[in-house]
């Protein structure tokens, strides 16, 4: 019984360190089903947007118009990372709307789901200016609530969608050319990298590629 209970503190232990370490230094203990209480939750989106607020923690609120929070189903076993708002996105305040997001909603839509029934999100959520780069810095700053994004939605499968998405969500520099085909754990959420839509837009030959990767997310999703 004892050995039990100290592997549950040891474990509960390395969770917690998990989550110091990327940014989470408080849970507060809120989230609800349907009005129902429910501990494995710990926010809603709409808390996690609340604290975020308008965030001012790095450098790209100062050129953005809008935060581009993320959209989608608050319970999706699916979620797709992008690597930041571009200009639509900036004015609209909704990720993936521009031609790089037509894109995705047909990659979504070939797997017979709808942009409502997945979760849709960046690794910024500001738009860096020129739609240069985002900087490790921003990166950083804006991770916590991405992270605790993904906390309240627990998805089953995320798609990293390009470069950005892939390395900060497997602490990794390799490249995506090298990380995709494969597939990664995030603390029991598997990760599937794949070529970001505005890539394919200037390399649609590496469609078919995409499309494995659609149809591996499918055969997982059909397991869920
Ligand atoms: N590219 C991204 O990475 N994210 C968006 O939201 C739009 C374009």
């Amino acid at each position: 019984m004892d050995e039990n209970i100290n592997e549950v503190i040891s474990d509960l232990k390395s969770y917690l360190e998990y989550l110091k370490g990327m940014g989470i230094h408080s849970l507060p203990i809120s989230g609800t089903v349907r009005g129902q209480p429910n501990p494995s939750r710990v926010m809603t989106l709409e808390e996690v947007r609340k604290e975020l607020g308008d965030c001012k923690r790095c450098k790209l609120h100062r050129t953005r118009r809008t935060i581009v929070f993320g959209e989608g189903n608050e319970r999706a076993t699916l979620m797709f990372i992008g690597e930041g708002p571009g200009y639509d996105e900036d004015v609209q305040g909704r990720p993936f709307v521009g031609k790089a997001g037509q894109l995705l909603t047909k990659i979504i839509e070939s797997i017979k789901l709808s942009r409502e029934e997945v979760y849709i999100a960046n690794i910024v959520k500001c738009r860096p200016p020129q739609n240069r780069n985002p900087e490790p810095e921003e990166i950083e700053r804006c991770n916590p609530f991405l992270m605790k994004q993904i906390l309240v939605i627990q998805p089953k499968i995320i798609c990293a969608l390009g470069t950005f998405a892939a390395q900060t969500l497997l602490k990794t520099g390799s490249k995506i050319s090298d990380l995709r085909g494969k597939m990664f754990d995030l603390e029991g959420i598997k990760v599937i990298p794949t070529y970001h839509p505005a890539f394919l837009l200037r390399n649609p030959e590496r469609k078919r590629e995409v499309w494995e990767d659609m149809k591996k997310i499918a055969e997982l999703i059909k397991t869920q």
